[in-house]
């Protein structure tokens, strides 16, 4: 294979002088005291605002969302920054902060794309200067994968909205400043769809009762807590009307897939490096591990499939390519199974050392690809979404099938 070793990221790929630009900017953003960060958010089990605020200092979300508005007046993502931002936060080692800023970074996209008010664009700027903290309830009691079942309202009342309603998971809401909220307006012209009620909302934090933070299993620093709203809001907090509220929510939802795909090889990565070192430094039966070829073929496998996932998400990156609701959900599925795969078979390779949560990451990092698999939609939901345009090829059908 040519090109760069495969830990490099993707960064190290940068062509253009924007790009290496953008690659200068995460090299001054994920430094050492962004890493001291993320570790002590897993152990804090909080969200640190800082990351945010260096991320809009050092200019990362700025030239990402430049970018995008040069490029395209309604605001298109460029793969390219979407996924170098993406590798670097999967191998902080910190599941919860780059969920967290990846969450924040696609309400960014929401608001971009379809936050037409000033009130919108300012929450925006402000976002991407790093200054406020962004993040995204939809998922109810009722409605998970299937976001008909939603029963949160907003009904028309003294020339804006009451909103009333209840999210079961709200990432980054006890830290964050603005919820885009996904609710229904009942009675709203819809055209017969039985999604298109659904519109979306950007509500203050501070206008919602936040229930206790969930214990969790892994992704620690990702805080998230149930929340309840009853509250009145103007019409300029509107962000998607009845009619465009999915196509918005899609346009959002499918950034955070891509970026999590990202974010899965940037962490298997880490763990690849960290299993492949402790491989040739432990011995057993007088040699490395490494020399054990049962072991070394498993990691050799595994790290062929990874630079499959590299190598197709550079693709997307290089080529130029549009986000797509379809390929979003395919890269995401098929990178958090294999980055499951990964992290567990890395954990085995640890031993009983990989179980100890204070002598290796291991344990923490297998708890936290788990997230992957649902986060941002389950296996079986993107998978709908690939076989919803998979086509049949009847030309070759009729051609080679005779029954
Ligand atoms: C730590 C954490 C943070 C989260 N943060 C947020 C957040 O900030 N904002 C937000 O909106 N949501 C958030 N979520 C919610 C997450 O997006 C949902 O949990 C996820 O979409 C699955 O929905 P559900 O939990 O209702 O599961 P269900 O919809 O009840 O699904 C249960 C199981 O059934 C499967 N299933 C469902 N329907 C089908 C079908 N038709 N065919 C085959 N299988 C099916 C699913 O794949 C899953 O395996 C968070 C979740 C977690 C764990």
């Amino acid at each position: 294979m040519t090109g760069p070793g495969p830990a490099e990221p993707l960064s190290a790929l940068a062509a253009t002088p924007r790009q290496l630009d953008f690659a200068a900017a995460l090299d001054a953003a994920f430094d050492e005291k962004m890493q001291l960060l993320a570790d002590e958010a897993e152990s804090a089990r909080v969200f640190p605002r800082e990351v945010v605020e260096i991320l809009g200092d050092r200019g990362v979300l700025g030239m990402k969302w430049d970018t995008a508005q040069q490029d395209s007046p309604q605001s298109h993502t460029d793969l390219y920054y979407l996924l170098a931002f993406a590798e670097r936060l999967g191998r902080l080692g910190s599941a919860g902060v780059a969920a967290g800023m990846s969450l924040h970074d696609s309400s960014i996209a929401i608001l971009r794309r379809f936050g037409r008010s000033e009130y919108l664009r300012r929450v925006a700027q402000d976002a991407i200067a790093g200054r406020t903290l962004l993040c995204i309830g939809a998922t109810e009691n009722g409605g998970g994968s299937d976001l008909q079942g939603a029963v949160s309202t907003a009904v028309a009342e003294r020339g804006g909205y009451r909103l009333v309603g209840h999210k079961k998971f709200l990432s980054l809401s006890p830290v964050a400043d603005v919820a885009i909220l996904v609710v229904r307006v009942p009675g709203a012209t819809v055209g017969g769809s039985g999604l298109s009620d659904l519109a979306l909302f950007a509500v203050p934090i501070d206008r919602l009762e936040l229930g206790p933070v969930y214990a969790k299993v892994g992704a620690h620093g990702f805080v998230t807590a149930p929340i309840t709203v009853d509250t009145w809001l103007p019409a300029e907090h509107l962000i998607a009307r009845p009619g465009t509220g999915m196509a918005a929510l899609t346009w959002g939802i499918s950034h955070e897939r891509l970026s999590i795909a990202g974010q899965v090889l940037g962490a298997c990565d880490s763990a690849l490096g960290l299993t492949v070192a402790r491989m040739k430094r432990r011995e057993q039966f007088g040699t490395p591990l490494f020399a054990h070829q049962a072991l070394r073929l498993r990691i050799a496998d595994l790290d062929a499939r990874v630079g499959v996932l590299r190598w197709a998400l550079r693709g997307l990156a290089l080529s130029g390519a549009r986000l797509d609701a379809r390929t979003a959900a395919a890269m995401k599925v098929t990178a958090a199974r294999l980055g499951s795969e990964v992290l567990s078979e890395c954990m085995h390779i640890f031993g009983g050392t990989g179980y100890l949560t204070e002598q290796s990451p291991l344990g923490q990092w297998w708890c936290d690809m788990k997230l992957a698999r649902v986060g941002g939609g389950t296996d079986e939901v993107l998978w709908e979404l690939v076989a919803a345009g998979l086509v049949p090829d009847y030309d070759s059908y009729d051609r080679l099938v005779h029954e």
